[in-house]
């Protein structure tokens, strides 16, 4: 915070200042801690494909300087006289968002993601003061408590980073949809930062795991490293046509246009397909596919505060941690260079505490 001396700044971070999405050095303030506030010094921030999209200005509403992350860790530093979670010294993780209207059905029963008047994004989002929301490539973080997890005291701090968007993202339909039965068969298709937590919850709850990818180079990693059961090129026909019905659940992770269809047909009679991806602007889905066998293709995104908890607690509890690459803020721009080609095994975190001046 010397920098901050300087300036009159509270906080120094990196931030994009154009769509160009090139990160820069860059001090801001945020606001004193309120009575209901914890501050944290934030040690990890993962990289997420959002941070991407966002100071890239690929939704057209983002505001400028933008300072991206959202799999935010660090350490209670002050907390105001209302917290009751939370104490000075604690770990905790930040998300996706940092504040909803706490009022709305959605926000009642802790699906805070969906509120009704809309979750505000730990990037770029409005805070009720007007000002915007800065992300977690930053020293600390100022956030209502409502919207910190406690990460449990030995999980390492650097992986638990990916769990606050990329675990909670396929971790909330597999609960949702009842995918913690021991001896069920799910399906996963694409094993990037999301699918590679997917693979690593089933095998935790007991499921039989194959892997869809349109590359071979992933086969060595789901079977080896993630213990997936079963690697299919989604390319080769034969092996595709050999699971015919056979899967109770499939997640879909890919991004890019894909048909539905192909997979559709491997799940079994009632089977459920979960899109956390973004396979284009439009599914490519015969309504026969869901009429014939009963089956159903359903959304997510993210999560709520009551799921991401319990989602720590169940990963520190299973010892599940993501597969992380950890790099120093100075490496941001190249990272998300990267993660644009999906050149990543398999999440960025950046390590804020010891290279973030
Ligand atoms: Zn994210
Ligand atoms: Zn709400």
């Amino acid at each position: 915070m010397s920098s901050g001396v300087a300036t009159g700044k509270n906080c120094h971070g990196w931030a994009a200042r154009d769509d160009s999405g090139f990160l820069s050095p860059y001090e801001f303030d945020r606001r004193s801690v309120g009575s209901e506030d914890i501050s944290v010094k934030i040690t990890h921030c993962g990289v997420c494909y959002a941070d991407v999209l966002y100071t890239r200005n690929k939704f057209k509403h983002s505001i400028y300087p933008m300072v991206p992350g959202h799999e935010i860790v660090g350490v209670v530093t002050e907390v105001g006289g209302n917290v009751g979670k939370f104490k000075i010294g604690d770990h905790v993780g930040v998300g996706v968002m940092v504040d909803s209207c706490r009022d709305c059905e959605n926000c009642n029963g802790r699906l805070e993601i969906h509120c009704s008047k809309g979750a505000v994004s730990t990037i770029g989002g409005t805070y009720a003061d007007g000002s915007t929301c800065k992300g977690g490539y930053s020293k600390f973080i100022v956030a209502h408590e409502r919207y910190c997890y406690k990460i449990p005291d030995k999980y390492p701090l650097a992986q638990a980073a990916p769990l606050l968007c990329a675990g909670i993202t396929v971790y909330t339909p597999m609960i949702r949809h009842n995918m913690n039965q021991p001896g069920k068969s799910l399906g996963v298709i694409g094993l990037g930062g999301l699918g590679h937590l997917a693979v690593k919850f089933a095998k935790a709850f007991g499921l039989n795991v194959t892997v869809f990818s349109t590359s071979v180079s992933k086969k060595d990693d789901a079977l080896n490293l993630l213990k997936a059961d079963n690697f299919v090129l989604s390319s080769d026909k034969e092996q595709m046509s050999a699971l015919s019905k056979s899967l109770d659940f499939i997640i879909d992770t890919a991004s890019g246009d894909h048909s539905l269809d192909l997979y559709m047909s491997l799940l079994k009679t009632g089977g459920v397909l979960a899109l956390v991806g973004f396979p284009g602007e439009q599914l490519k889905l015969s309504p026969l596919s869901l009429l014939m066998e009963m089956r159903s293709v359903s959304g997510s995104a993210v999560g709520g505060t009551k799921g991401t908890q319990e989602m720590l607690e169940f990963c520190a509890e299973h010892e599940i941690h993501p597969e992380i690459e950890v790099i120093p803020i100075q490496y941001a721009n190249e990272a998300l260079e990267r993660l644009q080609k999906n050149d990543v095994k398999y999440r960025f975190v950046i390590d804020i505490e010891n290279s973030l001046e």
